[in-house]
């Protein structure tokens, strides 16, 4: 689990960084070796309480290791311990983290996004909504009822009304609802979720670019998940293009920490017209003193941020380069190719039927049974028996209506169906499908 040339490799990294500061006199912090050995053990001990989240039989949540360049370069900073609100507190860390920003624009065919990072899709999403606010004050918000659930609270924070609409059989947000509610014309902001939590499925973005034409409405795209899935050379051809339109919404929020191969505590927004940062504007008196260039604190809603994860990023960044048919796109497209094959494979299986093709890396599955609330007891059933078997599985509670056109014999005696999920975000899930299938049948069987 521990690779020792981890450990090697930070120390070099706060060698160097020791150079930096070696025209100063003589400072030791002190410690007592044998108290922190006794408490980190007992941490230690705590930790054990979790899933294997490393490893490819944790093929459950969204959860994702970080890289160990992520890793060690979020360490490295910590013996700096910067904060990316003011330049007073993390000059080296602000800059590097504008240089990301400036990159993960540039992945969405931006070249003078404003933006930064932030300590989650949440707080960036909330961000682009306050923003949309100010922008269309008083006017409704819409997204997917498949949407990530936090645009419907963001909304209620911010006092702005918000509806849900439908979405159709594949699990994307419905074109014609959303022109019906268009037509009541109070609509501020459309979200569209590139890639939503619970399917993976991505929303018609070129359809609602048409309807923007002609009712005039911001677009949020909520790409937290699925943001980084445009470098990959292996969607369908609908999907591809939906990417390759984000460069045409207002604004995109992209979480590092969920397919960026990064530590929790990043996630980022990008607007595409700076001069949304005039919104930001306020009267502080003692935060920005110390130059004029800009603070990252000046266009962002939390004020301390980590200056670590701007680092990791960083790193992450420079050794894995956004771009298409790189090391880290192609890593993308092994998850996508695990998704197919674990969809593909079920599909041959006694005791399951996977339900819509995966768009994305997560795959949905229904455990065979005759009735809705049998099928929805025994997937909590496989659920737990694989946990017991090391093999670590999520759960997702569907629409009937949903999930129906899949298992055309059930008989529908509930209005929910329970399914099992796996969100397949390791490049290493590939070599594990045939494992984890049969594992699932064995606890099937
Ligand atoms: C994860 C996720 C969020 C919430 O982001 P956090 O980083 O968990 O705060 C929002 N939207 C989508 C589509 C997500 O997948």
């Amino acid at each position: 689990m521990i690779d020792k040339r981890e450990l090697e490799l930070l120390q070099g990294a706060l060698a160097k960084l020791a150079i930096g500061f070696s025209n100063l006199p003589d400072f030791e912090e002190d410690f007592d070796e044998d108290a922190l050995a006794s408490v980190l053990g007992e941490a230690a001990e705590r930790m054990q309480d979790n899933y294997p989240y490393f490893h490819p039989q944790y093929a459950g949540q969204m959860l994702k290791p970080p890289h160990p360049v992520a890793r060690i370069a979020y360490a490295m900073s910590l013996w700096i311990n910067p904060n990316n609100h003011a330049l007073d507190g993390g000059r080296a860390s602000s800059a590097m983290e504008k240089e990301c920003i400036v990159e993960l624009g540039t992945m969405f065919g931006w070249t003078d996004p404003l933006g930064h990072l932030s300590g989650g899709g949440t707080m960036a999403n909330l961000e682009a909504l306050w923003v949309a606010g100010r922008m269309h004050p008083g006017k409704r918000i819409i997204a997917a009822t498949q949407a990530h659930y936090t645009h419907s609270r963001l909304s209620e924070v911010l006092g702005l009304p918000f509806s849900a609409v439908g979405v159709s059989n594949d699990g994307r947000m419905d074109a014609a609802a959303v022109e019906t509610l268009l037509q009541l014309g109070d609509v501020g902001t459309v979200v569209v979720t590139m890639g939503n939590t619970g399917l993976g499925a991505v929303d018609p973005l070129l359809e609602i670019l048409r309807l923007r034409d002609k009712y005039k409405f911001r677009i949020h795209a909520d790409a937290a998940y699925g943001g980084y899935f445009g470098l990959s050379n292996a969607l369908s051809d609908a999907t591809s293009q939906a990417y390759a339109a984000l460069n045409h919404v207002d604004s995109i929020v992209i979480d590092p920490h969920k397919h960026g191969l990064q530590p929790y505590g990043c996630g980022c927004i990008l607007f595409k017209d700076p001069s949304v940062g005039r919104l930001y504007k306020h009267g502080s008196p003692y935060t920005y003193f110390s130059s004029a260039e800009l603070h990252l604190g000046e266009i962002s809603l939390e004020c301390s941020r980590p200056g670590a994860s701007a680092v990791a990023l960083w790193a992450t960044q420079r050794l894995l380069p956004l771009v298409k048919g790189g090391e880290f796109a192609s890593d993308l497209d092994e998850c996508l190719s695990a998704a197919r094959a674990l969809h593909h494979r079920l599909g041959a299986s006694d005791f399951f039927t996977p339900l819509m093709q995966p768009e994305l890396d997560i795959v949905v599955y229904a455990a065979n049974a005759p009735t809705t609330t049998a099928a929805s007891k025994l997937a909590r059933d496989i659920f737990d028996r694989a946990a017991s078997r090391d093999l670590h599985l999520a759960l997702i509670e569907l629409p009937v209506s949903l999930a129906k056109q899949w298992l055309p014999d059930i008989s529908v005696d509930s209005e929910t169906v329970t399914c099992l999920r796996s969100v397949l975000m390791k490049p290493a899930h590939k070599e594990w499908v045939e494992r984890i299938v049969q594992l699932l049948e064995e606890c099937a069987a």
